[in-house]
């Protein structure tokens, strides 16, 4: 099999991203921008495929995000998923293969995301979140909060169905409630913030843990301790994650998109809000208070010592993804990101750190490769995100 299939070729890259530095970018089929993807076609090189199911799982991955749907109707900035697909028919598996799916899943991992596009309106969401929850997966579900706030017994039902053994996620990447910048895209982010936040009130009603999550980019770089604590406020638990600068922006629906990828400069606002996060955590445990923050003290820290690396991660380690993805018609990917192993062994590393978040095995890599300054006097907090049997932990919310 010809290895360049799973890449784009540089000549590709300067024609149709001139202003674009040229990094190695996989070609993932569904996420590859369109216009990228015909070109590849053109030029002669075939489709890569889906790796084998069993290949992916036999890595030991710890989770797996579900694409039950790639489709939405909002228009979020940093989204993944290309507008061809997000607003395309697309092809989706029928439920009953959704639950044998769940079911091998159950015997290789520990965690199960069900994540869109927006998988808040799907009529079979109670029914897979049922499923997941009685094979004795950890079962979060990412929303926008639109479906549930608009129909308040969507929610109702999805927490009968599983009893309420679920923690949503929601992103919050602005602070609530007019923290509009400048641009109409900015607007968008706004939008699905403030129902962010909105979702976190009704989640209190259903006793249902929800984590805030920040995204976090360019124009939010320095806002971390205000949207974390906007986050506390309205009752939610906060969570945060960087953006790739390459593989996972370029891959995203907004051509100009890596313009808003996180500078060498702005490391150190990432790294001294870490530490803050840290502290702040820190004492509140000490002081016997709730969790705030769902990331495992292994992210954090990394982020704080390391700050926004992209060359941490699967890249000439030897090791491989923590999380595996599905797509809609049960075709998995290696990884939320890329396809194939392949692409993996040259991946520039992930600082989308939340796909190492809860994997005991990476924060020990970490702390040996001196990546990771491990407390002296205390445990570490774990995983709430991405929870492992070793690194569970809902008390205290
Ligand atoms: S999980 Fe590994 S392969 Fe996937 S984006 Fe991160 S570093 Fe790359």
């Amino acid at each position: 099999m010809n290895k360049e299939m799973y890449f784009i070729p540089s000549d590709i890259i300067k024609n149709t991203r001139p202003d674009y530095p040229y990094v190695k970018m996989a070609w993932v089929p569904g996420s590859t921008p369109p216009d990228i993807q015909d070109k590849m076609l053109e030029e002669g090189f075939s489709l890569p495929i889906s790796p084998d199911i069993m290949e992916v799982l036999s890595r030991k991955p710890i989770a797996a995000e579900l694409y039950l749907t790639r489709t939405c109707v909002l228009n979020c900035f940093g989204c993944s998923v290309p507008d061809f697909i997000k607003k395309g028919k697309e092809e989706r598996a029928p439920i009953e293969e959704w639950k044998r799916m769940l079911e091998i899943l159950a015997l290789h991992t520990k965690a199960v995301k069900f994540i869109g596009g927006e998988v808040g309106g799907l009529p079979e969401l109670p029914e897979l979140a049922k499923t997941a929850v009685d094979l004795g997966l950890f079962t979060s579900i990412f929303t926008d909060g639109v479906p549930f706030l608009d129909d308040e017994e969507k929610l109702s039902t999805l927490v009968d169905a599983t009893g309420g053994k679920i923690v949503l996620h929601t992103s919050v990447d602005v602070p609530p409630p007019n923290g509009i910048k400048n641009e109409a895209t900015d607007k968008s982010r706004q939008f699905k913030a403030n129902h962010g936040y909105e979702l976190m009130k009704l989640a209190q009603k259903y006793k249902i843990p929800i984590i805030g999550h920040m995204m976090i980019h360019q124009p939010n770089a320095g806002d971390v301790i205000e949207i974390y604590n906007a986050v506390i406020d309205h009752g939610g638990i906060f969570s945060i994650g960087t953006m790739q600068k390459s593989v996972h922006l370029y891959q995203g629906r907004e051509p100009k998109g890596f313009t808003n990828a996180l500078r060498d400069e702005d490391r150190k606002l990432v790294q001294e809000q870490m530490a803050l996060l840290i502290a702040i955590e820190d004492e509140r445990l000490q002081k016997g208070q709730s969790r705030t923050l769902a990331n495992s003290r292994a992210h954090l820290a990394t982020m704080h010592t390391v700050g926004i690396d992209q060359n941490i991660g699967c890249t000439g380690e030897g090791r491989s993804p923590a999380v595996l993805a599905i797509m809609p018609d049960l075709s998995p990917r290696s990884c939320p990101v890329v396809l194939v192993p392949e692409q993996e062994k040259e991946c520039p590393g992930c600082s989308y750190g939340v796909f190492r978040d809860g994997d005991p095995d990476w924060a020990e890599h970490l702390f040996i490769k001196g990546l990771y300054e491990k407390p002296v006097d205390r445990e570490d907090f774990p995983s709430i995100f991405y929870p492992t049997e070793a690194n569970n932990d809902l008390t205290g919310i």
